[in-house]
This record gives C-alpha cells, sequence and structure tokens, in this order.
C-alpha cells in the first residue's frame, strides 16, 4: 500500500510499504478515505515541532471505513464508518488516571511521535476508534478531530450561553472555537492580520471581526457597547497577545493558552491575583469524540465552508506545498484516498 511520509524536514516521499495486519485483539484495521492537513502536519514538515519520529508517516485527521476487527474489537464491524482519535495515551500515570489522556506522561500523538493515518490502511486499537453516522460525508467526517480541539478548549473555559469570547488567530482552529462558541450561545469577537481568514469566520458566525493592522478589541467593544470579555482564547500561539489577556478580561474572567511557544514573556502576579482569572492550558482533547459527532449528525454545526481544496492522496506532497505556499486562503485541505 502506499504510505506519505515526512522523511525528514522539507523531504516529502510516497513510499510503497506492506499493508499492516491487526497486532492485538483490540485492533482494527481501518481503509482511509480522507485524510486532513493541519497546522501541526505543516510544522513537521518544517521540521520547528521537537520530538517528531521521522521518517514518520504524517497526518492525525482521518475518516476511514472498517475493513476488519478483532476478537475484542466486535463493537465494530466491517463497513462501519470511523473516525480516529490520534492520542495514545499509557492508562495509568495521573492525568490518564483522572481522564485527561491528553496530557499523558507518556503521550504519543499519531502523525507527531507515532506514525500517522496518510497511508490506505491503518491498524488502530478500538479504545481509539469512534463510529459516525453513514449519513455524514466523508469531507465532513474528516473535520471531526479539529473540532475536537475547539470542544476540548470551550469546555475547558466552560463557554455558555452570554458569554463574550475573544478568540485571537482566525486560521482553521480559530474559525472551530469561533464556530462552536457560537453555537454554544456566545457572542463572539474574533482577530487577526489576515483579511480572508476573518471574511471566513465572518461567514462562520462570528459577530465581529478584528483586523489587528486597523482596529483593536477595546474599540469594537466600545462601538458596540458590550461590557467586556469574559472569555478569551489564544489560538494565534503570540505569548504577547496570551499576556495581553490579563488586562484585557473582565474580573473572573477565563483564558485559554492553545500556543507552543517557548518564548518568555513578563507578567505581573497581581494582574492574575486581582482579578482572580482562570487560565487553562489547552492540548489535543479528551473525551471530546462523542460530543463532536453528535454535533455534526444532528447538523449544529455544518463545517463544509471550512474545505478550501481536496487533492487525491497521489498528490499529497502537492496538498503541503499548496498549504506552504498559500496559508491564507487555505483553511482545511483534504486529501481523498478514494471515493
Ligand atoms: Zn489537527
Ligand atoms: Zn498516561
Amino acid at each position: 500500500m502506499k504510505a506519505f511520509y515526512i522523511v525528514e524536514p522539507f523531504k516529502l516521499e510516497m513510499r510503497e510499504i506492506d499493508k499492516p495486519k491487526l497486532k492485538s485483539s483490540e485492533d482494527v484495521l481501518v481503509q482511509v478515505m480522507r485524510g486532513g492537513i493541519c497546522g501541526s502536519d505543516m510544522h513537521n514538515y518544517h521540521g520547528v515541532s521537537s520530538g517528531i519520529a521521522y521518517p514518520l508517516i504524517a497526518g492525525h485527521e482521518m475518516a476511514g471505513k472498517v475493513v476488519e476487527v478483532g476478537e475484542n474489537a466486535k463493537d465494530f464491524a466491517p463497513g462501519d464508518h470511523v473516525i480516529m482519535n490520534p492520542v495514545i495515551a499509557c492508562g495509568e500515570c495521573y492525568p490518564c488516571s483522572i481522564g485527561r489522556e491528553n496530557v499523558c506522561e507518556n503521550l504519543k500523538a499519531r502523525g507527531a511521535h507515532h506514525d500517522g493515518c496518510f497511508s490506505e490502511f491503518i491498524v488502530i486499537n478500538r479504545n481509539r476508534l469512534h463510529k459516525i453516522s453513514k449519513e455524514i460525508s466523508w469531507d465532513i467526517a474528516a473535520l471531526v478531530e479539529p473540532f475536537t480541539i475547539a470542544g476540548h478548549s470551550t469546555s475547558l473555559a466552560n463557554v455558555h450561553e452570554g458569554d463574550v469570547v475573544y478568540i485571537a488567530g482566525a486560521g482553521p482552529i480559530g474559525i472551530c472555537i469561533a464556530m462552536v462558541c457560537k453555537m454554544l450561545g456566545a457572542t463572539v469577537i474574533i482577530s487577526d492580520l489576515v483579511q480572508e481568514r476573518l471574511d471566513l469566520a465572518k461567514i462562520q458566525g462570528a459577530d465581529f471581526i478584528v483586523n489587528s493592522n486597523m482596529n483593536s478589541v477595546e474599540q469594537v467593544l466600545m462601538d458596540n457597547d458590550l461590557h467586556g470579555i469574559t472569555v478569551a482564547i489564544d489560538a494565534a500561539g503570540v505569548p504577547e497577545i496570551f499576556v495581553s489577556f490579563f488586562d484585557l478580561v473582565l474580573p473572573a474572567g477565563r483564558i485559554v493558552s492553545l500556543g507552543f511557544s517557548d518564548k518568555p514573556v513578563p507578567f505581573k502576579q497581581v494582574q492574575i491575583t486581582k482579578k482572580e482569572l482562570s487560565i487553562f492550558g489547552s492540548r489535543l482533547s479528551a473525551n471530546q469524540f462523542p460530543r463532536v459527532i453528535e454535533w455534526f449528525e444532528k447538523g449544529l454545526i455544518d463545517p463544509r465552508p471550512l474545505i478550501s481544496n481536496i487533492f487525491d492522496f497521489d498528490d499529497a506532497a502537492k496538498a503541503i506545498e499548496e498549504v506552504d505556499k498559500n496559508p491564507s486562503t487555505n483553511c482545511k485541505v483534504l486529501l481523498k484516498f478514494k471515493d
């Protein structure tokens, strides 16, 4: 079968490898139907993330069809449509013991520290798979994973009706978060430096867009008689923006960090204590797949407009190069393995 590798930073290769076999009785063999290209795949291509297992089969966003199931995986059957959770956790450490496997002490994420899903077939443990209705198209099913990231960050911050949520960064994850916040009944302000991204965020329901080249969140609050920000989410990964939230949000506000910057930035302890701010780190997701699948199945979220391009799997390298060249006009690029 074909598998698409990031051999090392900036080196992509389609290789012919053996089709994988079930190794444990809980394993399921899945035929990959769609894959989604994510910002983190691009980071692995650029070589800017640490701990990446090169040469690596890329990809962690997948929708596929069950082909074969192990003896102890009979809750799945050939033909089932499934989504993969890319988190591989040990199940034994402290975070695992309290249901937070996404920050497992021995975490391996597929498509980063472990081979990913950009291959024609993949073997996955049954506890990493979730069924999705056959009525949901493959293109939409492939978008479940990015929405689990949005589901996770918004549930950490307990986003609910009446909140005024400010999202910094209108990339794919920022827009997914905006859509989830709208569904939960919040007012959404989203900022970016790229107008095309903001235009898409607006189409997807953001109440207010802020092009940071020309405008500020404070100005939007003033112009629209909004009292203040209750939740601020850094989906841009810019540490200066993250610490600016300490002043921006209202007392008792909640702040979420999705960035991986290791650049130090100063802040004052008093900023956090005086307003009793709650600050959350949000990484991957825990317990979100069933929730997002339900949103999709009930039609509460329609992610189709996020798909900017679909490439045949054979053209995976072209797809990566396209995202690399035109990041602002490519929100979500899919790979199509099979019709
Ligand atoms: Zn992703
Ligand atoms: Zn663990």
